[in-house]
């Protein structure tokens, strides 16, 4: 199933791509909610966290360790971020691809809404 998001990750459609490499693409939010809004793909097709598997963990970890570094070069590694998974309907996911959203640059609440 091709969406988006895989859309972005093979350069079919013009975005903001800040980081690429053979298994994650990350790329600006189009509507960013805080200074600095990234969001961290896998390049292949995985529906959501909730259809991650076993063998998908070191890619996982990886989007993690992308996120961190990408937290540090935007300048908000020592301000604080926030790292967002969002997983079905109550969770609001939009986008029916595995996406990481990197959120800094502002305080941000807790409890989210
Ligand atoms: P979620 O609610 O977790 O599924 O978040 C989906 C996010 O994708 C939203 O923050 C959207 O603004 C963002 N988004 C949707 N389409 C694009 C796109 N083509 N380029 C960049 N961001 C997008």
């Amino acid at each position: 199933m091709e969406d988006i998001f895989c859309q972005v990750a093979a350069g079919k459609v013009q975005s903001d791509v800040i980081y690429k490499d053979d298994e994650v693409t990350a790329f600006r939010d189009v509507r960013p909610v805080a200074k600095t809004h990234i969001l961290i793909i896998p390049n292949r097709h995985i529906s959501g966290i909730s259809e991650a598997k076993e063998p998908d963990a070191p890619l996982l970890g990886h989007m993690l360790l992308v996120a961190k570094k990408l937290a540090e070069q935007e300048g908000v590694a020592s301000s604080g971020y926030r790292l967002v998974i969002n997983s079905g309907p109550d969770a609001g996911q939009a986008v029916p691809h595995l996406h990481l959203h990197l959120i800094g640059g502002r305080e941000m609440g807790w409890p989210p809404g």
